[in-house]
């Protein structure tokens, strides 16, 4: 069995079509500093990884990651072989706490090398598909010709179903839902996610404010550790969705044991990696939580692994659509061929692996930690 030789990274700040910005209560994403990962095995495979981070979601970024990278996550698997992958994830998990999203760029790149070993798309190795095809929304934030502007992008970009941001005022917040309702019309699938900005009572009164015009769901309404608060919001008429509060499996089973939530929204960097993923949507799906995927910006390698992992997750939501929206978040895509994806829904390719190669420029930037 072929064993891990290499492990390159290059870093890239790419910036947000500024049509597309993301302004949420956690802060606003205008531009990303992400790193790219890639492996190459004893047998010539390569894999890729991304590590899509930010510092007010985990305190990482580029930065931090290379470091990381350098200092103990590359010495814990350059030289181990590339099967199991999960024993190259608790070795990583052993030499540094925390930063999933940095450890998500490496183990997305050793599931791609050991998918492409095998020769089938990485959704067969983590045990699917379950299904070829994604349903996805784009998120909607601002008020006014700002709010306007970003639903007529969307429009044109292919997108039919939505989540506004809110989580400042509930006030405010019920005015902006009823202009974006209005823009994208009375039957349209538009939810909520505000980012845990709401004090519970203030939380409530959104749910009060909002109810009537018809929003699909409300996601993170109050702080990551209120589980009795987001219990609180429950059988309020609004499917409450857990994002910041579930990082890893053990945050999920806080939020099973609570209560707290009707879906969770998972990310293979919240998650450490997309074999964790498709682990922790059968444990939420066992309990009746739907499963959605979450982004936090990804590029093209970072979409394709949501992508593969929303494939072969069990419980995956067929009323919430995903959030995977890497094709059309960035003024231009790291990919060679951007993913397959009108808008509507993302689409797996039968390519080994990811299935997806980076630009000739971007590929030019890898050099190796060792
Ligand atoms: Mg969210």
């Amino acid at each position: 069995m072929s064993t891990v030789e290499d492990l390159e990274v290059t870093a890239i700040s790419p910036v947000v079509r500024p049509e597309l910005i993301v302004a949420g209560a956690r802060g606003t994403h205008d531009h990303s500093d992400f790193l790219l990962v890639r492996v190459s095995t004893s047998d010539g495979t390569t894999g890729l990884g991304e590590v899509s981070a930010t510092l007010q979601w985990s305190g990482e970024d580029a930065g931090t990651a290379e470091y990381l990278i350098k200092k103990a996550l590359a010495p814990a698997i350059l030289g181990r072989p590339l099967v199991p992958v999960a024993d190259l994830e608790r070795r990583m998990d052993e030499a540094t706490a925390g930063a999933p999203f940095t450890k998500a760029g490496i183990s997305t790149a050793l599931w791609d090398a050991y998918a492409r070993t095998l020769g089938v798309p990485l959704a067969v190795a983590l045990g699917g598909p379950l299904r070829t095809e994604v349903p996805v929304k784009c998120s909607l934030s601002g008020s006014g010709q700002r709010l306007r502007h970003v639903c007529q992008s969307a429009f044109e970009a292919g997108f039919r179903s939505y989540k506004l941001k809110i989580g400042f005022d509930p006030e405010d917040d019920a005015r902006r839902l009823a202009e974006a309702r209005k823009l994208v019309g009375e039957d349209t699938f538009l939810g909520l996610d505000a980012n845990g900005g709401y004090r519970p009572a203030a939380a409530a009164r959104a749910i009060e404010l909002m109810r009537d015009q018809n929003p699909a769901f409300l996601e993170q309404p109050v702080a990551p550790g209120d589980l009795a608060g987001m219990r609180e919001l429950r059988g309020r008429g609004l499917s409450i969705v857990a994002d910041e509060s579930v990082f890893g499996t053990d945050d999920l089973v806080s939020v099973i044991r609570a209560e707290a939530a009707d879906a969770v929204s998972l990310y293979v960097g919240k998650a450490a990696g997309p074999g964790r993923v498709v682990a922790m949507a059968q444990l939420a799906s066992a309990f009746g939580l739907d499963v959605v995927l979450g982004s936090n910006g990804e590029l093209g390698i970072g979409a394709a692994a949501q992508l593969h992992a929303a494939c072969a997750a069990p419980g995956l939501s067929g009323r919430i659509p995903s959030d995977i929206i890497g094709a059309h978040y960035y003024e231009r895509d790291i990919l060679k061929t951007p993913l397959n994806s009108d808008g509507r829904t993302v689409r797996l390719g039968d390519a080994p692996g990811l299935g997806v190669e980076v630009a000739d420029e971007i590929a030019a930037g890898f050099r190796s930690v060792r």
